[in-house]
């Protein structure tokens, strides 16, 4: 069977099962064409808000899907592949959040929206790359506080630490995106020379060094506004995320070119939904292997975080 007639097929049972797809933009492109709702972790955790039919299938990695099902606890939220999950949220256990906020008692605890459900239950609030800086400049206000605890993304915490002028503990020093850590200054140099006139957009999640280096920093969904609103007669943009948002605007933005920066911009684990899975999934929705169920205490506790964050945004 052609991907065209898996995703006809999968258009149909989804009407016809009252079920709604969420998919963020680092899914292979042919997810993305079926979905209902596109989008950054932000985006998607306001829609995940919204959502009135019984099943969500959430295309993303795992702790998308935990979010989606913690504003929804009455609704079934599934993933199309269970691996699908993040290696940045395992940077942070709820044993080393324990132990910064006991060195640092006063300080409010940040934390990622790419952690896990048990971590955020841990929190004072959560964020994402959109909105971490005005996340950390509330919250510190709040507190009154000149630090705050960040985790687990360390370039994240780097680059609001910059733009906030807030001191970010990293929870811990390391952790990363294997991704967009891997954006080198030679990648940005070499694209450079290849596309002089061309805007270069990175994502926080890069190290510092990268960032300097382009023309804008921001999350996918500020990318995507970004060349969506330029209104220069300059077409061409050098993309330095997920290979998956680059082929979004290419859709979207025919008349414009892009260009990744590095072929190595490809998350391994987003690609582990894949479109034979979500049709799968469509004649199983009540298979509990695919269901991301948040254990109720801890979503009891994680609401509060993200339900902060989204009022904050
Ligand atoms: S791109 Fe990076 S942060 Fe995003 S899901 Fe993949 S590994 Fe996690």
């Amino acid at each position: 069977m052609s991907v065209t007639q898996i995703q006809e097929e999968i258009l149909k049972l989804k009407q016809e099962k009252d079920v709604v797809i969420l998919a963020h933009y680092y899914q292979p492109i042919e997810i993305q064409e079926i979905a209902d709702h596109l989008g950054g972790s932000l985006g998607l955790s306001r829609l995940a808000n919204k959502v009135d039919t019984d099943y969500i299938i959430f295309a993303g990695v795992d702790f998308m899907a935990e979010t989606a099902s913690i504003l929804n606890q009455n609704k079934k939220v599934l993933i199309p592949n269970p691996e699908s999950c993040c290696p940045m949220a395992a940077y942070l256990t709820v044993d080393k959040v324990k132990e910064f906020k006991a060195n640092n008692p006063n300080l409010p605890v940040v934390v990622y929206v790419n952690s896990t459900a048990a971590v955020k239950a841990e929190s004072d609030i959560c964020c994402t790359s959109a909105n971490a800086v005005n996340v950390v400049k509330r919250i510190s206000s709040e507190f009154n506080a000149k630090a705050v605890l960040f985790g687990p993304d360390a370039n994240l915490a780097d680059y609001v630490e910059q733009k906030s002028g807030i001191k970010c503990i990293k929870m811990p020093e390391k952790g990363n995106c294997y991704v967009h850590s891997q954006l080198t200054i030679d990648d940005m140099e070499k694209i450079r020379i290849a596309y002089p006139k061309c805007e270069l957009l990175v994502h926080p999640e890069c190290i510092r060094e990268v960032r300097e280096l382009a023309d804008f920093v921001g999350s996918t969904g500020q990318m995507y506004n970004r060349v969506k609103n330029n209104t220069t007669s300059e077409n061409d943009f050098c993309i330095g995320t997920e290979i998956g948002l680059m082929e979004r605007m290419a859709q979207d933005f025919p008349n414009k070119n892009f260009h990744l920066i590095s072929e190595k911009l490809i998350c391994y684990n987003m690609k582990k939904n894949t479109i034979e899975l979500m049709r799968y999934v469509l004649d199983n929705l009540d298979d509990p292997m695919f269901e991301v169920k948040v254990p109720p205490e801890i979503a009891k506790k994680a609401l509060k975080p993200i339900e902060k964050m989204l009022e904050y945004s």
